[in-house]
């Protein structure tokens, strides 16, 4: 398999794919053959990951790689988890900030044993769209929700999530180091184990 192409419009997303994946194999963006986004209909990491890399594989006629991520926090029962993006939607409010001030007002008194959380990475790699067997790598990041933000780098929930190995949070881990630890980078490594990479 020589090229893929990518189930996402984000090209920072392409980037950090395409450096974990390596050289042998080229990831293509799926802007080169679609705008549009299927819905993500799934009620699981797996279910959205498939229907992203089977549309994409759809559209391209290109074997087709989709990722789905999020955090599933202990306490409440795996979520936000495919919600992540849009956590505090329900309150009419949108982005990381607003999702992260949700996250610390549902777990306020909590304490520090029972603030257990993961970030999730599942990857989905289809040779052709009707490909009965989707090649589905998964990633969990294991960690704790902070009471408060700390750490300037990454995004999303990055500031609120602790990391015992490491003794900081996943926005105060230098870049290059959260890409060799990441929940997508635990992922790619088994995908590349799969492929042979
Ligand atoms: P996506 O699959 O990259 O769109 O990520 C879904 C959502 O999960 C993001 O909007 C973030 O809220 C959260 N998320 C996924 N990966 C990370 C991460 O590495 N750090 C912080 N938040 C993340």
């Amino acid at each position: 398999m020589k090229e893929l192409v990518l189930a996402s419009h984000n090209p920072g997303k392409l980037k950090e794919l395409q450096a974990m994946l390596g050289a042998q194999v080229k990831l293509r963006s799926i802007a080169e053959f679609s705008q549009v986004e299927p819905e993500e209909t799934g009620l699981s990491f797996i279910e959205n990951a498939i229907l992203k890399a089977r549309h994409a594989a759809e559209v391209s006629g290109l074997p087709a790689l989709a990722d789905d991520s999020g955090l599933a926090v202990d306490y409440l029962g795996g979520a936000p988890g495919i919600y992540s993006a849009r956590f505090a939607a329900d309150e009419g409010a949108k982005g990381d900030a607003a999702n992260n001030a949700k996250l610390l007002r549902v777990l306020e008194g909590v304490p520090e044993a029972e603030r257990g959380a993961q970030f999730v990475c599942v990857l989905a790699l289809m040779r052709h769209p009707t490909d009965p067997l989707p090649l589905v790598c998964e990633g969990l990041w294991q960690g704790r929700i902070l009471s408060q933000a700390q750490g300037q780098h990454g995004f999303g929930y990055d500031p609120l999530f602790w990391l015992e190995e490491h003794q900081c949070s996943s926005a105060e881990l230098a870049p290059e180091l959260k890409n060799q630890h990441s929940h997508r980078a635990l992922a790619m490594r088994l995908l590349k184990q799969r492929l042979g990479l």
